[in-house]
């Protein structure tokens, strides 16, 4: 899942994009409100992190103008402590949820999958496809009750995926939700990435999950049995 967070302050910003890549999220940095709006209006982000105090155009007006031009990400704003009016105001805005500064990091995450739950049919923190399972909180993956080792980026590829079952994905939507600005334009690495997975959950099982769909991308599903 692809994040961007808005927040002038360098150090805030750097610690909540090296805590969020650290648990499996691609993370994209915009210094000030109207960077902000660039960046959200030119990439399908899956949320926005969104402080209030921000210069050119404060969180509360980007959001509104987010919204206004349709965006649908989850938006989280970063709220001063105690200012009601900032968090009314945010909510109004079409923010989805608040959390005051200084936040545990630990809330952030699970705000983060709160969100990602919503409008969603799935309302528990494990996805599953066939036999494969995949745990939200833990970041493990299980198949035939066999835990498997994947790394942060295997792990994000699979939950794309694992979002989206039977699902064609082209390899560009892919790349836009799993890797950051910097990363996903380099050509193949959506393949590279899928042939790591495959040799991790597929190759040591009899029915294969991930499809190669020509010309078009990948799709997980679970395996016809006949
Ligand atoms: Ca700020």
């Amino acid at each position: 899942m692809r994040v961007l967070v808005v927040e002038d302050e360098h150090k805030i910003a750097a610690f909540v994009k090296r805590g969020l890549e650290e648990n499996t999220y691609a993370v994209d940095v915009a210094y000030d409100g109207e960077d902000g709006y660039e960046w959200a209006h030119n990439f399908p982000y899956d949320f926005i992190i969104l402080d209030v105090m921000l210069p050119k155009l404060d969180g509360i007006a980007l959001c509104q103008r987010l919204r206004a031009a349709g965006n649908q990400a989850h938006i989280l704003m970063l709220t001063a402590k105690d200012d009601v009016e900032d968090r009314v105001a945010g909510l109004d805005a079409g923010a989805d949820d608040y959390l005051v500064k200084p936040f545990a990091f630990r809330e952030l995450l699970a705000r983060l999958r709160a969100l990602a739950r919503r409008g969603s049919e799935q309302r528990t923190t494990q996805l599953t496809v066939g036999d494969l399972t995949l745990d939200l909180v833990a970041h493990t993956a299980q198949r035939q009750n066999l835990s498997i080792d994947l790394t942060a980026k295997e792990y994000a590829l699979l939950e794309m995926l694992m979002r989206h079952p039977n699902q064609i994905l082209s390899r560009t939507v892919i790349a836009e939700h799993v890797w950051d600005y910097d990363f996903y334009s380099q050509s193949n690495i959506v393949d590279v990435y899928v042939r790591y997975l495959r040799k991790k959950i597929d190759e040591p099982f009899d029915e294969k999950l991930i499809q190669t769909v020509r010309g078009m991308g990948y799709r997980l599903a679970e395996a016809k049995r006949g």
